[in-house]
């Protein structure tokens, strides 16, 4: 094995343990990405840049790097369909998921959940069916469609069990759990987290604090207040010994916490538990759970008999709940501004170049296009011909008919050569240098067979009746051909000036032909000797 088909297996190696693993520290994943990111680029395979990329979009995400991810998505989905990468395919559409959810489009963020797990083939990993099919089911609940969400749910609980996935197993479980709380369905939420605890106990997996919390939300809707308040302290335990997964996760802890306490008719523990949770809310700014800590405070009064107070509670928590509505929403417009603006921004940016590569009245592209591309082309491709193509007594035309009518030939003449070379030389291009004069660039093609291709163009163009011209008119064209590595180093000036004068020996011999090999003016030559000597 040599070096090179080394680095690529340790690479994808090292690409696979980041796609399939649960990462809970997100920033460290995200350096991780990038690394693998350079490494891909500096082996130059493309399609393991492209993976990952996606890795590291997917963790820029996770730790809020917005800025530039839709487009970055949409540049790996490009690729993906260009390279029939059905995989990546469906994995760029469960981040594309993720990020319709945070920006609060639920019908967009099922449509690409859908696309994931559609996409998936026989290559996918057990865990990849797994993870997608649990993020269509979050998708599909999250817009209420349990029923369809349970479906998809089951099917990746039993792969998760069939493979011994247990932490992917968990994770799903967690969530299915969670909506269907959520949902209020309280009697499933609890099946569901009962398996959740029974597959954590047998195959000694530690629920995490999400799953914890999860768990005691159920049981307080259950009215198993006394395992609630165990769960929660478990849970609170885990947090204070610092394993923090999300700014605001105490507090929700907390306020759970409290609801089992009122459970157990414990008001003064509940009222010290609510205490932390709101001081932490307006220590840190923590809306969500603010407003949450107002409607459990109106409980708590309506607990102690005090009504009077519930009811102001009541009024603050309804009204702290429109507020956080309208910030929520303000939040979701920020997110789409951020993911999606500078897509436009760059739209607009490609638009706008690739506009000034062209030109407005045939559409073929012009000399700045031929000035920016030939020269890395010829670099790569030293085989590849030039032509230069003019159309013979143009001014004829102009003159005797009308410019208009000039223009309507110039249109013409290009379309045929587009279609002509791109039917002979489907990765060549056509660009118009000049007033009637056009260039034809041939990769990978020996000066006489460019000669052969394009003089079957050159028929074609002369046996075309022209729309606008009068009968008995016919266009004729002059091309003068030449190879990029007549010059050493093959390069775009020296192509172009035998081109040309070639194409002058083509007008000189009476127009209507393809020429090459000219010779090159003898002094030239004679300089050229003695500088090299
Ligand atoms: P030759 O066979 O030697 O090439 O003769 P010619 O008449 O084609 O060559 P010449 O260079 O003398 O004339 C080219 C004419 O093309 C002159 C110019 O007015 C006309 N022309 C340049 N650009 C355009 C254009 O965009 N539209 C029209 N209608 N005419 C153009
Ligand atoms: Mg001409
Ligand atoms: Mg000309």
């Amino acid at each position: 094995m040599d070096d090179h088909a080394m680095g690529v297996e340790e690479l994808s190696a090292a690409l696979l343990e980041i796609e399939e693993q649960v990462i809970t520290d997100s920033e460290a994943g995200y350096s991780t990405a990038a690394g693998l990111e350079q490494r891909a680029a500096a082996l130059g395979d493309e399609g393991l840049l492209m993976r990952a990329r996606l890795c590291r979009t997917a963790l820029a995400l996770a730790t809020g790097r917005l800025a530039g991810i839709a487009w970055q998505l949409q540049d790996i989905q490009a690729w993906a369909q260009r390279h029939e990468d059905r995989l990546l395919q469906a994995r760029t559409h469960l981040i594309s998921s993720m990020i319709e959810r945070m920006a609060g489009d639920g019908a967009k963020a099922l449509e690409h959940a859908l696309s994931a797990v559609e996409l998936l083939d026989d290559t996918a990993t057990t865990f990849t069916q797994i993870k997608h099919r649990t993020k269509l089911a979050d998708a599909l609940a999250q817009i209420g469609a349990m029923d369809a969400a349970r479906v998809r749910y089951r099917q990746a609980e039993e792969l998760a069990q069939a493979a011994h996935q247990w932490q992917r197993l968990i994770i799903l479980l967690n969530n299915w759990a969670f909506l269907e709380h959520e949902a209020g369905e309280f009697s499933r939420a609890q099946h569901v987290a009962a398996r959740m605890v029974e597959y954590a106990e047998a195959h000694a997996v530690d629920l995490d604090q999400s799953a914890l919390h999860t768990l005691a939300d159920i049981q307080v809707a259950n009215g198993e207040y006394q395992q609630a308040a165990t769960t929660m302290r478990t849970c609170i335990a885990q947090h204070e010994a610092g394993h923090v997964d999300q700014a605001d996760d105490l507090a929700y802890f907390l306020l759970t916490l409290a609801r089992a306490q009122r459970g157990l008719g414990d008001t003064t523990a509940a009222q010290h538990s609510l205490d932390a949770c709101r001081a932490l809310c307006d220590e840190s700014g923590l809306n969500g759970p603010l407003v949450q800590a107002y409607g459990e405070q109106a409980e708590l009064h309506a607990a102690r008999g005090d009504y009077a107070a519930a009811f102001t509670a009541q009024k603050e928590f309804v009204a702290a709940q429109e507020r956080l509505r309208s910030k929520e929403r303000e939040a979701e417009a920020q997110i789409r501004h951020a993911i999606f603006e500078t897509t436009e921004a760059r739209e607009d940016a490609r638009r706008f170049r690739e506009q000034a590569l062209r030109d407005p009245l045939t559409g073929l592209h012009n000399r700045r296009f031929v000035d920016e591309e030939l020269s890395a082309l010829i670099a790569v491709d030293p085989a590849l011909s030039v032509a230069l193509v003019d159309i013979d007594h143009f001014k004829r035309i102009n003159d005797t008919l009308s410019h208009d009518t000039g223009d309507q030939v110039l249109v013409q003449v290009a379309k045929l050569l587009e279609t002509g070379l791109a039917a002979v030389t489907p990765d060549g291009f056509v660009a118009r240098i000049g007033g009637e004069e056009f260039l034809a660039v041939l990769p990978a093609t020996p000066v006489a067979e460019a000669a052969a291709k394009l003089d079957t163009i050159r028929q074609a163009i002369a046996d075309h009746v022209c729309d606008g011209l009068p009968d008995g008119w016919s266009v004729t064209v002059s091309i003068g051909v030449a190879a990029a590595d007549e010059t050493s180093p093959p390069a775009q000036s020296s192509a172009l000036a035998d081109a040309d004068r070639n194409l002058y020996a083509a007008k000189h011999q009476g127009r209507n032909r393809v020429v090459t090999g000219t010779p090159r003016d003898r002094r030239v030559r004679a300089y050229r000797d003695r500088e090299g000597t």
